[in-house]
Formats: structure tokens, C-alpha cells, sequence
């Protein structure tokens, strides 16, 4: 059997599995470091293969020219990476000292690791509105999602009538790259003023393929094996009413999963890790990377984010290469 403990010393430990996470452990073995990836350990936040292994079909990751479905896609980087050596820890971290040198890392399974650098590619989870036909229509495939780039062109949902809810940019985006495909986009809103901002909310009111249903929350999901509506209350009147659709995009917003890091690594204000040198995967602490999701608030694609996971796992072998702990230390003491 396959002997995946921690050594005393690691040289780079990689956080998260999605396609960040293994792109920077297929650079990062290919390179003979030897890359320890903790893949997290299943719990909602921290699935093995992030984000992808709740979507079907993927059609816009490039090199498949009929399309993959996200947990097969996942499962090839997980296979490419441990065939250059990668080793693998199905725990999540739970806690972090970048404070002492090596870095400490701490699992979920009481595991302390000692390492020179870290990438973390813990990602980011989209909201979800928390409703049961939600989930389950979103994880079979039946016509719920919350990602309209990745899923909007699907057969399914051409010249139909789609619903996304939210108001801010992420809605307006998501409803005006509908109108591609759809007949009709309505966006469902629980205010009677959108949170996007001017030029969003302008071009997406001017199309005329767009209406909203303004002040309106989703009490329920409609459909059994495919969506067939929604039970919508007015967040005024209280009145319910159903909307026939046969597609929902929730774009709700996402949170990074970056709770671990709180006063460990700077944050931007929403939550995400700072990214001060740009086109650079350095974060605030020398030594430690991000990349995909966690330090992506605006992309958050499957292909951008293994891009970023190359840069990280590059950026963190140059560092190794120019002295790592020893010159960040010589540095810190004025050397
Ligand atoms: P956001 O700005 O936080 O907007 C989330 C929207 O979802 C809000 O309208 C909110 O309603 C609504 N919402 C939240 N929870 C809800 C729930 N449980 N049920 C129903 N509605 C709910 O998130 P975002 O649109 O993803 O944008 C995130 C950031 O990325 C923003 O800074 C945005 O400007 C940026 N972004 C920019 C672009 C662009 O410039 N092209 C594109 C996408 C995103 P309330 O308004 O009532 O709170």
C-alpha cells in the first residue's frame, strides 16, 4: 500500500482538490517536489474535486471536444497528478501558523504538517437559496444550476423560459448571457431595487428578452425529474404564484472557503485571499500561494482556475529554488 504520510519536512502541501488544486500538484510533482495534497475530507464545504463534482457536463473545458462530465474530469487531474507522484490526504485543514517557519499546517483528522510553502486552492461555493428541490434538481441534472456559463447552452434550455435569481452583477450577467439560448429570461428579485450596478442593471433592463419579477422569493422548486416551475411569494403583498420555467439559475453570490485563514493570510473585504502582486500568485505571507476560486472573485472558471494552479505551483518552485524559508527569514531579519 501506497505510504501518503506527511514527511518531517514537507516542501510544498497544496489545499483543495478542484482543478486548481491538482493542476498545481501535476506542475509541482513534475517538478520533484513531491507535493502533499490534503483533498479535504467530504464535508459540504470541503468536497474532494471542489465545485465540479456537483456540475454534469462540462463543454467548456478545452481538449474535450464532446464534452466530460465534471467528476470524471476531476478524477483524470486527481490520477494525472498522483502519477507524477503527488501524495494524497482525504482531511481537511483545519488550522494554520504562518507565523513560524516551517509553516504549520494542522488536519481535520489532528495531523500536524511542517512545510516550506503552501498553495491554497480551497475554492469558493456558490450560494444556494437552501430549498430540497433546489439540491436535488441541481445534483441529477434536472434544470437547476449556479453556474449559467458552464450550463446555459444545454439543449435543454434552448428557446425556453429560464428564471435566475438575484439582483446583483452576477444575475444580471448570468440573465443577459441566457438570452442567447432562452425564449424568455425572468430574473427574480426579493427587492424592488437591484443590487448590480448601473451599467448592468441598464443593459440588462433594456433587453427585451429580460423582465424581472420584482419582490419575489422562491418558496419552492417545482418538478420531479426536471424542473417545471416555481412557487414564488411577494415579499410585499405575500401573495403566492407560479411561474413556469424550465430552467433556474440561482446566482445568489459564493463564499470562499478562506474561514480557516481568518487573521492568518489578508483577506480582502468579502472574504477572498489578497492577491497584492498582480498577475502573481504570492498572498500576503511569503511562501504561501493561492490560486482558482479562493483568489478569484471574478472568473471562477474551470479552465482559469487550473491556469492560476500552474502559476501558483511555478511561483512556489521559484521560491524554493531562491532560498525559500532561509531567504524570507534573511530578509525579515534585514540581511
Ligand atoms: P452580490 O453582489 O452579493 O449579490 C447577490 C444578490 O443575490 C443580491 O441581489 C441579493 O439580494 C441576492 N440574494 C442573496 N441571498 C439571497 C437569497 N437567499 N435569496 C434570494 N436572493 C438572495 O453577489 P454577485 O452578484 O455574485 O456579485 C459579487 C461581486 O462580484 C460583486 O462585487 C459584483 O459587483 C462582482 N461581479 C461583477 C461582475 C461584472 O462586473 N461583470 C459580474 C459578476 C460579479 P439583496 O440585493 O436583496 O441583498
Amino acid at each position: 500500500m501506497k505510504d501518503n504520510s506527511p514527511r518531517d519536512l514537507e516542501q510544498v502541501v497544496i489545499i483543495g482538490s478542484g482543478p486548481a488544486g491538482w493542476t498545481a500538484a501535476i506542475y509541482a510533482a513534475r517538478a520533484s517536489l513531491k507535493p502533499l495534497v490534503f483533498e479535504g475530507a467530504g464535508s459540504r464545504t470541503m468536497i474532494p474535486g471542489g465545485q465540479l463534482m456537483f456540475t454534469t457536463e462540462v463543454e467548456n473545458y478545452p481538449g474535450f471536444r464532446d464534452g466530460v462530465t465534471g467528476q470524471e474530469l476531476m478524477m483524470e487531474m486527481r490520477a494525472q497528478a498522483e502519477r507524477f507522484g503527488t501524495r494524497i490526504l482525504t482531511e481537511d485543514i483545519v488550522d494554520v501558523d504562518f507565523e513560524q517557519r516551517p509553516l504549520v499546517l494542522r488536519s481535520s483528522q489532528g495531523r500536524e504538517v511542517r512545510t516550506e510553502a503552501v498553495i491554497l486552492a480551497t475554492g469558493a461555493n456558490a450560494k444556494w437559496i437552501g430549498l430540497p428541490n433546489e439540491e436535488r434538481l441541481a445534483q441529477s441534472g434536472g434544470g437547476v444550476s449556479a453556474c449559467a456559463v458552464c450550463d446555459g447552452a444545454l439543449p435543454a434550455f434552448r428557446d425556453r423560459v429560464l428564471a435566475v435569481v438575484g439582483g446583483g452583477d452576477s444575475a444580471m450577467e448570468d440573465a443577459l448571457y441566457l438570452t442567447k439560448f432562452a425564449r424568455e429570461v425572468v430574473v427574480v428579485h426579493r427587492r424592488d431595487e437591484l443590487r448590480a450596478s448601473r451599467i448592468m442593471a441598464d443593459r440588462a433592463l433594456a433587453n427585451p428578452k429580460i423582465r424581472v419579477a420584482w419582490n419575489k422569493v422562491v418558496l419552492e422548486v417545482l418538478g420531479e425529474g426536471e424542473i417545471t416551475g416555481l412557487l414564488l411569494q411577494d415579499t410585499v403583498t405575500g401573495e403566492k404564484s407560479e411561474l413556469a420555467v424550465s430552467g433556474l439559475f440561482v446566482a445568489i453570490g459564493h463564499t470562499p472557503n478562506t474561514g480557516f485563514l481568518e487573521g492568518k493570510v489578508r483577506l480582502k473585504d468579502n472574504g477572498y485571499v489578497e492577491m497584492p502582486v498582480p498577475w502573481r500568485t504570492h498572498t500576503s505571507v511569503p511562501g504561501v500561494f493561492a490560486c482558482g476560486d479562493v483568489m478569484d472573485d471574478y472568473y471562477r472558471q474551470a479552465v482559469s482556475a487550473a491556469g492560476t494552479g500552474c502559476m501558483a505551483a511555478l511561483d512556489a518552485e521559484r521560491w524554493l529554488a531562491h532560498g525559500g524559508i532561509a531567504a524570507a527569514a534573511a530578509t525579515a531579519a534585514g540581511h
